[in-house]
């Protein structure tokens, strides 16, 4: 059973010097930079169906509304900075090395800004685009374009259609055969910010515990996956983190 209490009732987490630390973050590490959680919007993320603009349905559907999305997000996360949540994770990354492994849900940008270099993003990148046709040799690319209406809908040389670099539900997320090394050799395994509902990263928390790994949670409520962690510390990400590694 987790111990679940106010982070200002544990202790700092300790590192020894060649252990090694798996951190997910979830739209909670986000939230106070003002990027929107799925959780606060009651399944509508900002105005939409999440299987309207998120999902390879409703892309087929109308690829129109699905960029108009994507570029409303676009927008807004141009404008939003980190926050001392991802600053404290960029310097526990400068501290660590390849110790550390991050991991995150997200697809804004903000642990880059903050001073991040490998995050690794299993569900894409904000600011990443990709031709729609798997056997087309165009790599994704970093763009900022926002496309909306009809005449705008992006086109790759080989002629198909440019799409988000998002993994939609029912894709497979990035990266996951790194993150199974990674959670396999990790003695920590903490989780800030994630309602423990998407899968496969609600998971992880289990493969960690069963390597025996120390299993932590930081956010402002229980989990979902909450009866995995061995704690659950409860506050804001940015109040906990800059606190949460000795
Ligand atoms: P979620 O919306 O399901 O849950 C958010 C979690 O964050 C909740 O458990 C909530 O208690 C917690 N939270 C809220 N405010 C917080 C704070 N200040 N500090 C710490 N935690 C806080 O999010 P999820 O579990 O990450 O899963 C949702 C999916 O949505 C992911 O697949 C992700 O790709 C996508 N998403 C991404 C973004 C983003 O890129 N920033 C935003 C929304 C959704």
């Amino acid at each position: 059973m987790a111990h679940v209490a106010p982070h200002t009732d544990f202790a700092p987490l300790i590192v020894a010097p060649t252990e090694r630390v798996f951190v997910l973050t979830g739209a909670g590490i986000s939230a106070e930079s003002g990027i929107k959680t799925f959780r606060d919007v009651n399944g509508l993320w900002e105005e939409f169906r999440v299987e309207d603009v998120a999902s390879p349905e409703g892309w087929r559907k109308d690829p129109t509304l699905v960029w108009r999305f994507y570029s409303d997000r676009r927008a807004q996360a141009k404008t939003c900075l980190p926050n001392p949540a991802h600053e404290a994770l960029a310097q526990v990354e400068a501290r660590l090395g390849e110790r550390l492994f991050l991991c995150t849900q997200n697809v804004d940008p903000l642990h880059e800004r903050a001073g991040s270099k490998r995050a690794v993003h299993m569900h894409g990148e904000l600011f990443k685009s990709r031709c729609e046709d798997d056997a087309c040799d165009v790599p994704p690319f970093e763009d900022a374009g926002e496309y909306r209406g009809d005449a705008a809908l992006p086109r790759c040389r080989c002629g198909a259609r440019i799409r988000p670099h998002i993994v939609w539900f029912g894709e497979v997320p990035f990266d996951l055969e790194a993150i199974g090394d990674a959670l396999l050799g990790s003695a920590l395994f903490v989780t800030v910010g994630s309602s423990g509902s998407v899968y496969p990263a609600a998971g992880f928390v289990r493969a960690a515990r069963a390597t025996g790994a120390r299993t932590v949670y930081v956010g402002p409520e229980r989990p979902e996956n909450a009866s995995a962690f061995d704690e659950c510390r409860l506050g804001n990400a940015t109040a906990v983190l800059p606190t949460l590694f000795a």
